[in-house]
């Protein structure tokens, strides 16, 4: 087999949570691309259904769009039952559903902590813990959990304390699922994107030149990339051309982090 060949993903079955739009879209199309049937797990049922047709025309997948809030285990569980009833098993799980606030550590509304963390820590936990169950009845499989160098680092100048922390708990939940679930033939990784144009951006994009030039003169590639760019590690994540890796983080930030 070439080593093309080896990040085919024909006749596996992936979950991209958050897939209707930005990063997880891009993400999608690209699991697509090489072969994969994609179920796209969003709130929003019309963009969910949308981002469906749109993949499974271009690329002739099978695929299916469930609407789904990752924070309300009966909704996962009832997720998972369905793809698992509808393509027999699920072999990737793309956890890339986010959100982010960004207020100062000192006024931030406890209920507005409890938000970021719900969504972005214990809806991945969810998500990972019923795929888990799928996956070590059915063989292993692939878990990626889009965080961010937010996991590391400190943001500048936006502040974003419970962005941060809930980035910095997939980081630890990461390795211990890593470790937990190797025996059944799952491998759990993270992939940490820098700065990536899409609705979470937006707003600065639009409205404060000022703080994304101070985003940007930190990048060694000089721009911010489009959220087409991490499809393509996340098929080599998907596939057996990464088989020998498990509970790695790996940044794609244009040389943000190393500057
Ligand atoms: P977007 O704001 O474009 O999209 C967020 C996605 O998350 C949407 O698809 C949204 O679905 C989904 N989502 C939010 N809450 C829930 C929920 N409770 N249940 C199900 N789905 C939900 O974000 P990005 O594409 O930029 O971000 C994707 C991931 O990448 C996030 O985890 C983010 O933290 C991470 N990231 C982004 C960076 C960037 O610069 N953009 C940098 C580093 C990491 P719906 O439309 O239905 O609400």
């Amino acid at each position: 087999m070439s080593v093309l060949d080896t990040f085919r993903l024909d006749g596996d079955t992936a979950i991209i949570t958050g897939g209707n739009r930005g990063i997880g879209k891009g993400i999608a199309r690209a699991l697509a691309e090489a072969g994969a049937d994609i179920v796209v797990a969003n709130r929003d049922a019309d963009s969910g259904a949308a981002a469906i047709e749109e993949i499974t025309a271009e690329t002739g997948v099978d695929g299916v769009a469930i609407p789904v809030d990752i924070t309300d285990e009966a909704k996962v569980e009832a997720l998972v039952e369905q793809v698992s009833a509808e393509f027999g098993s699920i072999d990737i799980l793309v956890n890339n559903a986010g959100i982010t606030y960004n207020v100062r550590a000192e006024q931030m509304e406890l209920d507005d902590w409890e938000r970021v963390i719900d969504i972005n820590l214990t809806g991945v936990f969810l998500c990972a813990k019923h795929v888990g169950i799928d996956m070590i009845e059915n063989d292993g499989g692939s878990i990626i959990n889009i965080s961010s160098i937010s996991a590391y680092i400190a943001n500048h100048p936006q502040p974003q304390v419970g962005y941060n922390a809930s980035k910095a708990g997939v980081e630890g939940l990461k390795t211990q699922l890593a470790s937990e679930w190797a025996k059944y033939g799952i491998r759990v990784n993270n992939i940490n994107p820098g700065y990536i144009r899409t609705d979470m951006v937006k707003d600065v994009l639009e409205n404060d030149p000022k703080m994304a030039a101070e985003w940007k003169r930190e990048m060694l590639l000089e721009d911010m990339a489009d959220p087409d760019s991490i499809g393509a590690l996340a098929v080599y994540l998907s596939s057996d051309a990464s088989w020998y890796m498990t509970g790695e983080s790996i940044s794609i930030d244009g040389g943000y982090t190393v500057r």
